[in-house]
């Protein structure tokens, strides 16, 4: 089969041909039908974040919001059958079932997790083999559309969860793309008001017709901005899916008594906050390490009844990986992008 895979960190990913592993009793072979492109896959493809570090070797291939059709299943395989559409837990593939937190219910958070994409072969290819237990049926949902389920869907959904958010809260939402597209819809749909924080007209235009109740321009005192929308009493809940040393900050200085901060992006930071604001405000701030199992399966079941639009608006080639990576780099895709391969 055809795959893109990284070779060297920095330099383009290369198309390759590589074998179609052989299911074993427990797997199925799935043919991609679509992969999301995620920052998080920058990130990899530069060696800011390295496969090594997730137990993998180079060259491997990248991709983790993966969705396809199921085209062979191993002997001891019950629960999905050829033929079904399956979206594929990437992240809690693999995880070892053994350590503390898979055995309490947070295998987000395995200490020995090889995530797909990122410590194993993921999805810019054609085919992946995968456990069937990573597999949920998406029946009539359409793979390009939901693929980013996987990742950037079920972050954001795991990041409002444990914020608790109540129709009573105002939710901010910072940064508009992929994440935010999905975080503005399930906000809306736990009941909550939501403001869109974002640099890009564009995004924030998107993130309006996504049901964003207001939506504040970052580069113009969004702090003040936000105060004045929730009329002195600042947010209940902030996302921030960013993770700038500017945006961490100004996101907690948003946040009223009993804020949440959930921290989802991961960039450059640092998080600072003064003892003095966490204290006087009974600040909660929380990491999220994408979802668990059950976060993208209740998750999967919230699109099947139609609550969440797909946020993809572009697709490419599996030959355009790099052109994809690059454009996501850029910012300059709308929502999501996906590689059809
Ligand atoms: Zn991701």
């Amino acid at each position: 089969m055809k795959a893109m895979r990284v070779h060297e960190y920095g330099k383009p990913l290369k198309l390759d041909e590589v074998e179609v592993k052989k299911p074993g009793p427990k797997e199925a072979l799935v043919k991609i039908e679509a992969c999301g492109v995620c920052h998080t896959d920058v990130h990899l493809a530069e060696g800011a974040l390295k496969t090594e570090y997730f137990g993998g070797k180079r060259p491997w291939i990248l991709g983790h919001e993966i969705a396809g059709n199921v085209v062979e299943a191993g002997s001891e395989v019950t629960d999905v059958n050829v033929g079904d559409t399956v979206l594929v837990d990437a992240w809690t593939a693999y995880t070892c079932g053994t350590c503390m937190p898979c055995r309490t219910g947070v295998e987000n958070c395995c200490i020995n997790n090889t995530p797909i994409g990122f410590g194993k072969d993921g999805g810019y290819a054609e085919y992946i083999t995968v456990p069937a237990k990573a597999l949920i049926k998406i029946e009539k949902l359409k793979p390009q559309d939901f693929a980013s389920l996987a990742c950037g869907g079920v972050t954001v959904f795991r990041a409002l969860r444990k914020a608790a958010v109540t129709p009573s809260d105002t939710v901010v939402v910072y940064g508009a793309g992929g994440l935010g597209m999905f975080a503005v819809q399930l906000a809306k749909l736990m009941g909550s008001t939501v403001i869109a924080v974002s640099r890009s007209a564009e995004k924030l235009e998107m993130a309006k017709k996504f049901g964003a109740d207001h939506v504040v321009d970052a580069s113009k005192d969004p702090v003040n901005e936000v105060w004045k929308l929730t009329n002195g009493r600042g947010a209940n809940v902030v996302l921030d899916l960013v993770g700038l040393e500017q945006t961490l900050e100004n996101g907690l200085k948003m946040l009223g008594v009993l804020g949440r901060f959930l921290v989802v992006g991961v960039g450059p930071g640092p998080l600072k906050c003064l003892p003095d604001t966490a204290v006087n405000f009974e600040l909660t701030i929380s990491g999220v390490k994408v979802g668990t199992h059950k976060d993208l399966v209740d998750l999967v079941e919230l699109a099947k009844k139609g609550f969440v639009k797909p946020v993809t608006t572009q697709t490419f080639k599996l030959e355009e990986a790099n052109e994809a990576l690059e454009k996501v780099k850029k910012g300059e895709i709308l929502g999501r992008c996906v590689i059809k391969p």
